[in-house]
């Protein structure tokens, strides 16, 4: 027998309108066991959606259907197919990517990267976690890589009451794996690298930020330099801060890979650094500023607001008046409207006026769920400072 859900009123009005989360406090009734695919059904039994069940997490239900079909191997074999087929057609020029973004690929809770001919994977619920070895399959058969491994060692699993770990699920994988992103190529570690090994939702940005670079540019929180070696062809030279020594060590291998030799990668807190090259009268024509979430809840939000106004008000305070300020968040707390208030704060402060160029967001191969913020998590606005 299927398990049931039974929502209340309220979780049923979040189903109809879209939204593909539902809260442990929506939940009328269930027979559900952890990681199960339930039925959904509203109080006195119709129908509302398939979903995958959680016992542990506030996210009780992801829904992946409002339509009343079997979530067997076949339609998971579609979603993906879909997912894959999407990425195809947006003629990417880089080979590193993401292939599954999920709830943006309605694959909630499941995320896919490709690095050159390896997979990257994450369960992030209970169920997509039992998932995994169907999952496995149908991405070996689609997607013929030469390895799959899983790193399910982000927090969010502890959420579920899931083991944070790293598994080998298909093949091999490397300790290192070669990548290129236009014309630039790079190293990933796959075993040990941030995120699944790189900050891939920033790949268009990175191109976008390209065009406007001439002069000086300095790149804080560079990591192991996703902008950095987009923008150095373009620049007169160009300096990378981070605080992490295997980031910017990572960044120096890669700048010699790519025979760029007008990158300089410094070990430093970002808030002192920028405190200092403004004591010392720097100045410079391109800035990014791409920090690390710093709204990880929602009671964090005005620490970080507090944050973000501190590094937008030096980064424009160093840069040269026709300069442009490339400025992200990637706290989905901190939305897109408190974000631009925060830098328009910055700018009042800087006594520096400020136009708009570009307001973008994560790559298109992390889509956004229309009416569901949350997957609305990175914005990039590219600023021109006019004075
Ligand atoms: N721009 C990168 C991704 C940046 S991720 C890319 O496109 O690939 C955020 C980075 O900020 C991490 O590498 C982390 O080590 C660094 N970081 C966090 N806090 C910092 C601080 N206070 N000063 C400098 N770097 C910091």
């Amino acid at each position: 027998m299927e398990a049931t859900v039974t929502a209340s009123p309220r979780g049923e009005e979040r189903i109809r309108n879209g939204h593909l989360w539902i809260y442990r406090t929506d939940i009328a009734n269930s027979n559900a066991a952890a990681g199960d695919v339930v039925r959904v059904v509203a109080q006195g039994g119709r129908f509302l959606a398939r979903a995958l069940f959680s016992d542990q997490s506030q996210i009780t239900l992801r829904v992946v259907t409002q339509r009343d079909v079997p979530v067997d191997k076949e339609f998971w074999r579609a979603r993906l197919n879909q997912a894959l087929s999407f990425r195809a057609s947006l003629g990417i020029d880089a080979t590193a990517y993401r292939l599954v973004h999920g709830e943006g690929d309605l694959i909630p809770s499941f995320v896919v990267d490709r690095y050159g001919d390896y997979l990257v994977v994450q369960a992030l619920s209970q169920a997509t976690d039992r998932l995994l070895p169907d999952f496995t399959a149908l991405l070996v058969e689609m997607a013929n890589p030469l390895g799959i491994l899983a790193r399910n060692d982000p927090r969010v699993r502890l959420l579920e009451g899931l083991e944070q770990k790293v598994d080998l699920l298909h093949g091999v994988v490397p300790d290192t794996i070669g990548v290129r992103e236009g014309k630039i190529e790079y190293d990933i570690d796959p075993y040990h690298g941030q995120k699944t090994g790189a900050f891939l939702d920033q790949r268009e940005n990175r191109q976008a930020a390209a065009r406007y670079v001439s002069g000086r540019v300095l790149d804080c929180f560079s990591y192991a330099g996703g902008f950095a070696l987009q923008l150095a062809p373009r620049a007169s030279e160009l300096t990378a801060l981070d605080i992490s020594e295997d980031a910017t060590a990572a960044l120096a291998r890669n700048a010699e890979r790519n025979h760029l030799r007008n990158i300089s990668a410094r070990t430093t807190n970002v808030f002192d650094e920028l405190r200092a090259l403004e004591k010392i009268g720097e100045k410079y024509d391109v800035i990014v500023l791409d920090p690390p979430a710093f709204a990880k809840s929602k009671a964090a939000i005005p620490k970080a607001l507090s944050g973000y106004k501190e590094i937008n008000l030096r980064a424009l305070k160093l840069l040269n008046p026709g300069g442009f300020l490339i400025t992200c968040s990637c706290s989905y707390h901190v939305n897109e409207a408190s974000f631009a208030e925060v830098i328009f704060d910055a700018a009042l402060d800087a006594r520096t006026e400020v136009s708009v160029v570009e307001k973008r967001m994560q790559g298109r191969d992390h889509p956004v769920v229309l009416g569901m913020p949350e997957t609305y998590y990175l914005k990039c606005f590219i600023l021109r400072k006019l004075a």
